[in-house]
């Protein structure tokens, strides 16, 4: 088959001072979307351990474990590692105590790294919701 240059040129030398389509990433940052779900972040001081998180977490992946009943003293596990991002425990909160962070690059060697925990004592006064980051 022989190839036709003088179709091709046209196009070469359109695309020789077009931008790039792609990105350069990692070599640079991305512009992160203003709504980019990153990974859930608790915000200790304002769960009141409703649990909804851990109900509706279609990824099973938070854990709230109790470490003492009187001094009202919780442990919450997040598994990143499980995490599909898709944001439904900051929608469940009552609170605002879950929001997600802008991180993106959570690649590791060792799912273990990915398990996030907390230890807290639950606050004394319900919080209101809020989204501030
Ligand atoms: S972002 Fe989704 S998958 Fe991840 S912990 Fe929250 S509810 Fe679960
Ligand atoms: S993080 Fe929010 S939804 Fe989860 S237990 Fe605490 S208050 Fe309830």
């Amino acid at each position: 088959m022989k190839l036709k240059l003088g179709v091709f040129i046209p196009e070469l030398l359109r695309h020789l001072f077009k931008r790039p389509s792609t990105v350069s990433y990692p070599f640079e940052k991305l512009n992160l979307p203003k709504d980019f779900r990153g990974t859930p972040v608790l915000r200790p001081e304002l769960c009141i351990v409703c649990k909804s998180c851990v109900r509706d977490c279609p990824a099973f992946a938070i854990e709230i474990e109790t470490l003492s009943e009187e001094e009202k003293k919780y442990r919450m596990t997040i598994h990143n590692d499980r995490c599909i991002h898709c944001a439904q425990c900051v929608e469940s909160c009552p609170t605002g105590a879950l929001y997600m962070n802008d991180e993106y690059e959570i690649a590791t060697d060792s799912r273990r790294k990915l398990k996030i925990e907390y230890i807290y004592t639950r606050p004394k006064k319900a919080a209101q919701k809020h989204s501030e980051k």
